[in-house]
């Protein structure tokens, strides 16, 4: 039976899956990068969420790190005490920017580590809602497959 157009779609959207599948990014070399389509982060690695992400003072308060009083107070007093706390790495006190802490392995703190997904998804800093169209390589992304990095993984 020949293929009708409203038989192609599946198909090609299959073809196009099992390209996205056997990808892996490498994340330091954003040529490598897939481009980013609905769906991806449901098979990736979260590779995304082992980059250093920047946060701004108001990212502190929506990630409820900080309340409204204790934004009032100086911005190196704010990052000592979330440095202290193991919750930010570095403070870039010319910029007013707080960079997240991550594991050993490259992982935001907020990260789960078994299901790869955000643990603050709903308080996520403004960093991490705009990924992939704001960042390194707008509208591309680290995708490496869930799969694949569980078998690489040391
Ligand atoms: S805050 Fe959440 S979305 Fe952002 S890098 Fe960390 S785990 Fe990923």
């Amino acid at each position: 039976m020949p293929l009708k157009r409203y038989m192609l779609r599946p198909l090609v959207l299959g073809i196009a899956m099992k390209f996205s599948l056997s990808h892996i990014s490498i994340l330091d070399d954003t040529d490598t990068w897939l481009k980013y389509k609905k769906g991806l982060c449901e098979v990736c690695h979260a590779s995304c969420c082992t980059m250093p992400v920047e946060v701004w003072l108001k990212d502190l308060l929506t990630m409820q790190l900080i309340d409204e009083f204790e934004a009032g107070e100086p911005l190196k007093q704010i990052a000592k005490r979330l440095q202290q706390a193991r919750v930010v790495a570095q403070f870039n006190h010319a910029h007013g920017i707080f960079t997240l802490a991550r594991r050993a392995n490259g992982d935001c703190i907020f990260l789960d580590a078994d299901t790869r997904l955000c643990t603050i998804y709903e308080r996520r800093p403004h960093t991490c809602r705009n990924h992939p169209m704001k960042g390194p390589r707008p509208g591309f992304c680290a995708f490496r497959p869930k799969q694949k990095a569980a078998q690489t993984k040391e």
